[in-house]
C-alpha cells in the first residue's frame, strides 16, 4: 500500500466537499434543534461489548465488519460501527434518565465498518442522526421520521421513498421466528447454503437473499407484520395514522430487515432512486430493549441515522460556495518595515471582521495583483515605503489611505455598499 494514498474505502474531505457537507450539517442542526434535539458527541471507540451486546452477535456488522483492537491495557475496544448504542450508553452513564423525558439528542460523527468498498459504501463514513430516548409514545416515532424527511427535502435529495414496518416486541418475534424457522426447514433443499446455515442464528436475513431458490421460498414465508401482539399492532397503526396526517407517503414493507438486532416495533428506511445498488439514504427505528442489553433499566428509544455521503450523492447539485476575500494585502518592495506594516494591516482588517489575505509567496507586484484577482478580492492594499494605496478592483480606482484604520474603514464601507 502506498503511503501517499488514503486506506482503501476511506477518502479525504477536500475543501470544496467540505463546503457542501457543511450544508448538511446546517440543515440538520436547524431542523433538529427546532424540534428540541441537542447535539451530542461520543468517543470514536467504545468497549467492544457496547456493540456486541446490542448490534447482535449474528449480524454482519459484529461478525465481520468491526475494527476491533486490544489497547495497551489489554482492553478490547472497537471503532464505532454505529452511534445509537454509544448514545444510549452515554444517556445512562450521565444520568439523563433523571431529566425530563424524552431526551432528544442529535449527532454528526463518523462510523467505521470493514465493508466491501464501492461507490457510496466506505469504511469510514459520516452520519447525521437523531435519538429520542425515554418515551414509547408512537408520536415520537412519527415525529422522528418526519424530521428526517424534512432534512432530505431541504437538501434536495432526489427520488426519495420511505419503507416502513414493525418488528413487534421480542416476545412476538420469538413466536414468529419459530414459524419462520419451520417454514425454512420445510423448504431447506431450495435455500442457499448461507441461508440454510443461519436458520437457527438469524432466519430473518433470508428475506435479504439474492439467491433465486431462497427468494422463491420467501415468497410464501409467514410475515411478522401478520403476527404482531395487539399492543404492537396498535402502536404501529398510530404511527401510520400520524405519518399519514403529516402528509408523508410510505410503503409498508413487511420484509424490511435492518442489519442491527436491537430494533423493536417501528423500523423504516429512506432510499433514493438517484443512487445505485447502495440506495439507502437513512433509516432507523425503535429500540425499546437496547438499554437493558447494556445492563441498564428498561428505557424505550427511537432514532435514525443518515449517511452524509449518500445524501450528497443523491442530492441535486448545488454550487460550491466561493471563499470570500474582501482585502488582499500586497507588499511593494522588500523592506522589513513594509512587510511588518502589511502583516499588521491584514491582522487589523480581520479583527474588524473583513476577510483578508496577506501576500505570503514573495510574488512581484504584478504577480500579487494576479493572485488578488484569482481570489476575487474586492480591494487590494499596496503597502510600500510611502504608505498604503487602496485599489478598488471593481472600479479600478486607486487612492492613498491615510492610515491602516482608514484603509480598513474604506473596505468595510465597500462591503456594506455591496
Ligand atoms: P445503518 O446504520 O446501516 O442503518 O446505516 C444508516 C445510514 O448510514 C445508511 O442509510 C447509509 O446512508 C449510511 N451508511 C451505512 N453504511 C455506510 C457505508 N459503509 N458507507 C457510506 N454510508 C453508509
Amino acid at each position: 500500500m502506498s503511503t501517499l494514498q488514503a486506506p482503501r474505502g476511506t477518502f479525504d474531505v477536500l475543501p470544496e466537499q467540505s463546503a457542501l457537507r457543511l450544508a448538511v450539517e446546517v440543515a440538520a442542526r436547524r431542523i433538529l434543534e427546532a424540534a428540541g434535539y441537542r447535539r451530542i458527541e461520543t468517543p470514536a471507540f467504545e468497549d467492544t461489548d457496547v456493540f456486541r451486546r446490542t448490534v447482535g452477535e449474528s449480524t454482519d456488522i459484529v461478525q465481520k465488519e468491526m475494527y476491533t483492537f486490544v489497547d495497551g491495557g489489554g482492553r478490547s475496544l472497537t471503532l464505532r460501527p454505529e452511534i445509537t448504542a454509544p448514545i444510549v450508553r452515554a444517556y445512562h452513564e450521565h444520568g439523563m434518565h433523571k431529566l425530563a423525558q424524552p431526551v432528544k439528542l442529535w449527532y454528526l460523527s463518523s462510523c467505521f465498518r470493514y465493508e466491501r468498498a464501492q461507490a457510496g459504501r466506505y469504511r469510514q463514513f459520516w452520519q447525521i442522526g437523531a435519538e429520542a430516548i425515554g418515551s414509547d409514545d408512537p408520536a415520537v416515532d412519527a415525529e422522528s421520521i418526519l424530521l428526517l424527511a424534512a432534512i432530505l427535502d431541504e437538501l434536495g435529495v432526489r427520488g426519495v421513498r420511505l419503507r416502513l414496518s414493525s418488528l413487534g416486541t421480542p416476545a412476538s418475534r420469538t413466536r414468529y421466528r419459530e414459524l419462520l424457522q419451520a417454514h425454512l426447514r420445510a423448504n431447506e433443499d431450495r435455500l442457499s447454503a448461507d441461508v440454510r446455515d443461519r436458520i437457527d442464528l438469524n432466519p430473518l436475513r433470508a428475506f435479504d437473499a439474492d439467491h433465486p431458490g431462497t427468494r422463491e421460498v420467501m415468497r410464501s414465508a409467514p410475515l411478522l407484520l401478520d403476527h404482531l401482539d395487539a399492543d404492537d399492532a396498535e402502536h404501529f397503526a398510530t404511527v401510520r395514522a400520524l405519518l399519514g396526517a403529516g402528509g408523508l407517503e410510505y410503503e409498508i414493507d413487511a420484509t424490511l430487515v435492518r442489519g442491527l438486532d436491537y430494533y423493536t416495533r417501528t423500523v423504516f428506511e429512506f432510499t433514493s432512486d438517484a443512487l445505485g445498488s447502495q440506495s439507502g439514504v437513512g433509516g432507523g427505528g425503535r429500540y425499546d430493549g437496547l438499554a437493558e442489553q447494556l445492563g441498564a433499566g428498561h428505557t424505550p428509544g427511537m432514532g435514525w441515522a443518515a449517511g452524509i455521503e449518500r445524501i450528497l450523492l443523491a442530492a441535486e447539485e448545488r454550487p460550491v460556495p466561493e471563499p470570500v476575500c474582501d482585502l488582499y494585502v500586497a507588499v511593494a518592495g522588500d523592506g522589513e518595515a513594509e512587510r511588518t506594516a502589511a502583516f499588521l494591516l491584514a491582522a487589523e482588517a480581520r479583527r474588524a471582521g473583513v476577510p483578508a489575505q496577506l501576500e505570503l509567496a514573495g510574488r512581484s507586484v504584478k504577480g500579487q495583483f494576479k493572485q488578488a484577482a484569482r481570489l476575487r478580492a474586492r480591494y487590494v492594499a499596496i503597502v510600500g515605503p510611502t504608505g498604503i494605496e487602496l485599489k478598488d478592483m471593481e472600479s479600478g480606482e486607486q487612492t492613498p489611505a491615510e492610515s491602516p484604520s482608514a484603509a480598513v474603514a474604506t473596505v468595510l464601507r465597500g462591503r456594506f455598499a455591496a
